[in-house]
């Protein structure tokens, strides 16, 4: 893999083709698959991971939010985009954009419907959230018959799909919920096909949900995490390969003597002589203060480095006495050597949120397109 000479996000394109051909060994050939690509394809390269995604034959992508739609549209992504999470304010600018939204509730429906009438649309593609115990965004059954009433006879738009979200789909002990939430996504979008008099295509499951409860699979899937090559257990993981790898280099190395101290507010003290190595990395790149103060942990040559005293905006030390290097060489914050998954879990958090922390003033470098 590429060396870098400042703090890089490289990305590995043949890494997301593993990927997403993996996940599509797990459904069968007809169901459809959407790549989630919200929070910058997870803190990645929104319009990298989305033009490949569209090259692979995705055929849909979400994002959370309107703006994130347009960016892919600026960029010339033509794929179907379902909007996760719209607001109001920018139902106008989502027609403009020709971007999907995500309906979950009687206002969300009427305001939407207002924007479309005026707009002059014919057959806008909708797309009804239901909600089945996640109880985050949707629609519940006693909301049928409004949405139905205000549809049905509407030429301005067209209820194209039915979906609903998971609420613990990786917790196996939670088995017994998650099956609960699919029966009642069955009910629900069975009786909303029922009153419309045709039937939108129905999607339920993420990342874990594809290798937990594939018999619910029905039309389409929706995978973001996997995609990006982790999956919320081990024996998936090792199937996947991440398609992000942090790395920077050592600025500098410092001998520290014996009762000295490292760092702000001296969250560092030194028992015998070290070496500490400094890195041109910090909190405002995303790595946070929680993995500091011997947490979190980078690889240097092989070998793991754990992170001394507090995390500062730019910068982290970190422990090289039993490490051979030198100012120069290479860190691996994570990646495949340090899985994105295990050093989130140092600081008591999982990889959706190390990934979507890399800040935008970190590099990005694009390898294997
Ligand atoms: C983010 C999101 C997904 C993707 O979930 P993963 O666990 O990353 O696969 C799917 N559906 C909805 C509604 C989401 O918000």
């Amino acid at each position: 893999m590429s060396k870098v000479g400042e703090t890089t996000l490289v990305l590995d394109l043949s890494a997301l083709e593993h990927n997403y051909h993996y996940l599509q060994s797990k459904i069968k050939p007809t169901t459809k698959f959407l790549g989630v690509v919200k929070a910058f394809a997870y803190g990645s390269d929104t319009i990298a991971i989305a033009q490949k995604l569209e090259q692979l034959g995705v055929d849909y992508l979400a994002v959370a939010y309107v703006n994130e739609g347009v960016l892919l549209r600026d960029a010339g992504i033509k794929t179907p985009i379902l909007v996760l999470h719209p607001l109001v304010a920018n139902f106008e600018e989502m027609i403009e954009q020709c971007l999907e939204p995500s309906i979950y509730s009687k206002n969300i429906l009427n305001q939407f419907l207002e924007v479309a009438q005026e707009k002059e649309q014919s057959q806008y593609p909708l797309h009804i959230k239901f909600n089945t115990g996640l109880n985050r965004l949707g629609f519940s059954e006693s909301d049928i018959d409004f949405i139905t009433q205000k549809c049905k006879s509407n030429g301005n738009v067209k209820i194209v799909s039915a979906f609903s979200h998971l609420a613990a789909s990786e917790d196996l002990n939670e088995r017994d919920f998650s099956l609960n939430q699919i029966n009642s996504f069955k009910i629900l979008s069975d009786s909303l096909s029922k009153k419309l008099g045709y039937a939108p295509m129905r999607h339920m499951l993420n990342t874990s949900g594809i290798i937990n409860y594939p018999e619910a699979q029905f039309e389409m899937v929706r995978s973001g995490i996997g995609l990006y090559g982790y999956g919320n257990q081990a024996e998936i993981d090792e199937q996947l390969k991440p398609v992000a790898t942090l790395k920077t280099i050592i600025s500098q190395i410092h001998e520290i003597g014996a009762n000295q101290s490292v760092g702000y507010n001296r969250a560092f003290k030194s028992t015998n002589i070290i070496r500490s190595a400094t890195l041109p990395i910090g909190h405002a790149d995303g790595i946070g203060r929680q993995y500091g103060k011997g947490k979190g942990s980078v690889i240097i040559n092989g070998k793991k480095a754990p992170i001394i005293g507090n995390v500062c905006m730019d910068m982290i030390m970190v422990d090289v006495t039993e490490i051979k290097c030198q100012a120069g060489d290479e860190v691996i914050v994570f990646g495949p050597a340090n899985s994105a998954d295990k050093f989130a879990s140092t600081a008591n958090t999982i990889s959706y949120e190390i990934l979507t922390a890399i800040s935008q003033r970190v590099k990005r470098q694009v390898i294997n397109k």
